[in-house]
């Protein structure tokens, strides 16, 4: 009898009913956008082009059709590696329709980034911007699984085919004669994104069609009816998955290729923007940078994908004088997008610093670090997550080591709720870094400077900083007799990897890095080496 009583210690979201699982994913998107008919859905805030909802499926379906007919089936790995730019949906949603599994890479990756996750999904075609095909051509050629590239734009590469060209061919498709393929919802791969997870390399987070159709039958954490603006990336879960539940909720947003202050403050003042969904770096940047554009509108402030300190929501409030509600979720790449959060209609129930209660379907425990017991209310612990929005798996690894032993996946992260269930994060147990809200796996700068002869040992991690969240500090061992310098080594990282890696924290030479018995770098107490030199200036 006791087992089928909820346990008084999880915390339980709201019963989902409704959830179309026998649904392609990209179908229900097709159907559910084209009901918005000819609404803006999104707005390119430097050009001011403006896609309406039957445009984007108009040009998905064809997609879907032209993959179709060059190959691509259930089963296949089709990918894009592109700044945001308005294809992106169509060849997202588009893929999906065809039963593929699209999968979305950073373009600004080294070669080497962008081979070990193509390496890990092995796409047999890639969507590609000029830009990405230009920087990646000849790592792209080399792949022997990608049998094809599409560049986005109007110039054809030799040996290339251009989208504008699959999106033209099918002029009497129409949603009443288009059907996309059949799926299994629970077990097909709809998305795959990368992510280190709590330890290691990035690997491939597989996010089936019933993860996404989840998140995206929620309802909408900003207001559909107001304008919203985004420059997070779309390779990421929070400008992916975050952008597909707008539309799901016949919402828009204005985008921008990238963040820059003045020309994002610029484009609130042209569109009137009311709600800005940012990683709090963005928040630091926007609050310091001075200018005189109208921010007026700006009435919801929207935080994730990294912590928010209580300094920055109180200049949030200073520099935008009409947000009456600076609001956060909290969510991963292995759980599709958030699992706690505030909404623009719960507003008034937020508190101050905390990321918001969870979201329907999910069931949240606090366990105990050391002997995993479930923790009660203001206990922290880490936080292990359950649901239909958690993925299946990583590519290639078992279940075991990353989900508990009633299938509750370990965060890594660090919190606890209070008596309104109301979840706070204090700290990470996990080795991953954040830049700016960009995911920085020590293991990969690691395994970069231990190719270095000089080097014997190394052990890298995060130091607060009040811009960027944190900045990668390398603790550097030299072997006997060698002589090698924190310039060389910083270079070797840019050289090697992208921005975000760069060893903005410096270099300290150690005699040796702590380790426990089995050889695993004992992070924390590198961490307090570190936090006892910054004491010690
Ligand atoms: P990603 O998969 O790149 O979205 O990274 C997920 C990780 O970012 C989480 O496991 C947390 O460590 C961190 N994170 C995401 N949202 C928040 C938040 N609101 N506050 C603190 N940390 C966050």
């Amino acid at each position: 009898m006791k087992k089928m009583l909820k346990n008084p210690l999880y915390v339980y979201g709201d019963e989902v009913v409704g959830v179309p699982s026998h649904l392609n994913f990209g179908q229900y998107m097709v159907t559910t956008m084209w009901n918005y008919g000819d609404k803006i859905a999104m707005i390119n805030g430097i050009t001011d082009e403006r896609l309406t909802y039957r445009d984007i499926v108009k040009d998905a379906m064809n997609i879907a059709v032209s993959l179709t007919r060059i190959g691509v089936k259930r089963g296949d790995i089709v990918a894009i590696c592109s700044e945001n730019r308005q294809e992106y949906w169509s060849t997202f949603i588009g893929t999906s329709c065809t039963g593929a599994t699209f999968t979305a890479t950073n373009s600004a990756y080294t070669k080497d980034e962008l081979l070990h996750v193509l390496n890990i999904s092995k796409p047999k075609m890639i969507f590609c911007s000029q830009h990405a095909y230009k920087v990646h051509e000849k790592t792209l050629r080399s792949l022997s699984y990608m049998e094809k590239i599409i560049i986005f734009g109007t110039d054809r590469p030799p040996n290339t085919l251009l989208y504008n060209d699959l999106v033209k061919n099918n002029t009497n498709i129409t949603l009443e004669n288009f059907r996309a393929a059949d799926v299994v919802g629970q077990t097909d791969t709809a998305v795959i994104l990368y992510s280190s997870g709590t330890t290691g390399l990035p690997k491939g987070v597989m996010l089936n069609h019933l993860n996404i159709l989840t998140t995206c039958n929620m309802s909408s954490t900003m207001n559909p009816k107001e304008s919203s603006l985004t420059i997070t990336p779309w390779y990421h879960t929070m400008g992916l998955i975050g952008n597909l539940r707008i539309f799901a909720n016949g919402g828009y947003f204005v985008y921008l290729p990238k963040f820059d202050s003045d020309l994002y403050l610029k484009t609130i003042e042209r569109y009137q923007i009311v709600q800005i969904v940012v990683a709090p770096p963005v928040l630091v940047a926007l609050c310091k940078f001075q200018s005189n554009y109208d921010v007026s509108s700006v009435k919801l402030v929207y935080s994730g994908a990294a912590p928010l300190r209580s300094d920055t929501i109180k200049a949030v409030k200073d520099r935008f004088p009409n947000v009456t509600s600076v609001l956060q979720g909290y969510g991963m790449t292995e759980a599709t997008f958030g699992v706690t959060r505030d909404s623009y209609d719960t507003a008034h129930l937020s508190k101050t610093g905390s990321v918001g209660r969870v979201v329907s379907s999910c069931i949240i425990k606090v366990v105990d670090i050391d002997t995993k017991a479930p923790l009660g209310v203001n206990q922290p612990g880490e936080i292990y997550i359950k649901g239909p929005l958690v993925m299946k798996g990583y590519i290639g690894k078992d279940r075991s080591e990353d989900f508990d032993d009633e299938d509750f996946f370990k965060t890594g992260d660090i919190g606890y709720y209070d008596e309104d269930r109301c979840f706070f994060i204090v700290d990470r147990l996990k080795e991953l870094i954040k830049y700016k809200g960009y995911q920085v796996p020590p293991a990969e700068i690691e395994a970069v400077l231990l190719q270095h002869p000089s080097i014997r040992d190394v052990g890298v991690v995060g130091i607060p900083h009040a811009d960027a969240g944190e900045v990668p500090r390398a603790y550097v061992v030299v072997q006997p007799e060698a002589n090698v310098t924190e310039d060389e080594i910083k270079n070797l990282v840019k050289e090697k990897l992208s921005n975000p890696k760069h060893l903005r924290g410096g270099v300290q030479f150690v005699k040796e890095i702590p380790k426990n018995p089995s050889g695993k770098i004992l992070r924390r107490k590198l961490r307090e080496m570190s936090q006892i030199r910054n004491e010690a200036k």
